[in-house]
């Protein structure tokens, strides 16, 4: 199981060749395949680009669970609790901020599939390929994507900010 870091926005993530950790952005997405066969929940393998390591792309497995629901479901940083004066972990205070953002339309993903008139509400696995303008920092992305309504696959420019797994309530 890969952690979601909630105020980081990403997984933790090993480098296999330098052994360093990191944090793994839905911007260093590179690929996500799904595996074929009736699993279910279903698995994917995510290519990355390893920027806080060796540069190169790392292979990655996961589960539905860990790409679309743990970056939801994540607690944030424990906050101060007024009634026993200590540092308190809310586990649910993610989820909340979570709710709030996708009332306003905020979700992990938004996607512009040519098949509808408005935004498409998705997530992290409904991405097949993003490819950046440049490496490491890219100012745009080319996004690939299957559409999680109609099936159908397609294609849009992002920026990374568009990509960022932090939920947005104000
Ligand atoms: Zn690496
Ligand atoms: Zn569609």
């Amino acid at each position: 199981m890969h952690q979601f870091d909630a105020i980081a926005g990403g997984w933790d993530a090993v480098c296999s060749e330098s052994g360093s950790h990191g944090v793994l952005r839905l911007t260093a997405f590179r690929r996500v395949e799904r595996l074929p066969g009736a699993t279910a929940p279903p698995a994917h393998v995510v290519t990355y680009r390893c920027h806080d390591g060796c540069g190169g792309e790392h292979r990655l497995l996961m589960s539905s669970e860990e790409l679309d629901w743990l970056p939801i479901a994540t607690g944030f940083a424990p906050h101060f609790d007024l009634m026993t004066g200590r540092m308190a972990h809310d586990p649910d205070a993610g989820l909340d901020l979570w709710w709030r953002a996708m009332r306003r339309g905020r979700w992990p993903v938004t996607l512009a599939c040519e098949h509808h008139p408005t935004p498409v509400p998705a997530w992290p696995s409904c991405l097949r390929a993003l490819e950046p303008d440049a490496e490491p920092d890219g100012r745009w992305f080319l996004v690939h994507f299957t559409c999680p309504l109609c099936e159908r696959p397609g294609s849009q420019v992002m920026r990374p900010q568009a990509l960022e797994l932090l939920p947005r309530a104000a």
